[in-house]
């Protein structure tokens, strides 16, 4: 082939990549993708099928730095910059199965990071709310999520903690980061009956808790043992 039609085809890739995740993309993220879905999801507990389709659909690899995108479906979280990471596949997918979403859903999110998480929801529900309290990586989700198609979801940079008072009451609350604590304007802008899945802890550690607002407070029971880069929370 020329250096001329292999130019041209290369350029056709980018446009078909830029247009629309999925088609055009390189056969081996496809492939390294399924693989994701079978080894670490399936063949664990994840059996949402909601959930596992939209992980089989969502372009990690266009998620993390260019140079980690062979990495995109290993099994561990990546450095996404400005010292956050991207969640391992198998907890993004655990957490969101944890809402057990039905598709009607009014979702908050405190910890965009990198838009992963939002765009897994968003292939879910079409009600997506994130929240990302560094203003560079908000920036940088929302520019990613709208190139990537997912218009629907509205992104924030702000203070997590504190939620989106004027988008509550949310049907579910996810946060990807470590508190210390369950944040109580999150609690109080959770609806009755919603649910709440969030990393609790100290020292790095944390549990993840899976919480469901019943008479105005979060009862919790812990899921998992976990590892997520802290909240950025008040100080007291
Ligand atoms: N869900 C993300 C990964 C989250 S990493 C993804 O799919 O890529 C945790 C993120 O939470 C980091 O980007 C960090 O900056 C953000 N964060 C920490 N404290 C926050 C707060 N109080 N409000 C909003 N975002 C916060």
């Amino acid at each position: 082939m020329g250096v001329q039609a292999g130019l041209a085809l290369g350029l056709i890739g980018a446009f078909l990549l830029g247009a629309s995740a999925g088609a055009g993309e390189d056969p081996a993220m496809t492939r390294a993708r399924q693989r994701m879905v079978e080894r670490q999801l399936k063949a664990r507990d994840i059996t949402d099928t909601a959930v596992l389709k939209a992980m089989g659909k969502v372009p990690r690899h266009l998620f993390v730095p260019p140079a980690l995108a062979g990495e995109a479906y290993n099994d561990y979280p990546l450095p996404i910059g400005e010292g956050q990471t991207i969640s391992q596949p198998y907890i993004v997918a655990l957490m969101t199965q944890q809402l057990a979403l039905t598709g009607a859903e009014k979702v908050l999110e405190v910890g965009t990071g990198s838009g992963y998480q939002a765009a897994v929801l968003a292939e879910i529900l079409p009600r997506v709310f994130t929240i990302e309290i560094l203003p560079g990586l908000a920036a940088s989700a929302a520019t990613r999520l709208k190139a990537l198609g997912y218009q629907t979801v509205r992104v924030r940079a702000g203070d997590g903690y504190l939620g989106w008072p004027e988008e509550a009451p949310f049907d579910a609350i996810i946060v990807t980061a470590g508190a210390t604590h369950i944040p109580a304007p999150l609690v109080a802008q959770l609806r009755e009956g919603g649910r709440m899945i969030i990393p609790v802890g100290s020292g790095g550690f944390q549990d993840l808790l899976l919480g469901r607002k019943e008479r105005g407070s979060l009862v919790t029971r812990p899921v998992s043992p976990v590892r997520f880069v802290p909240l950025v929370e008040p100080k007291r």
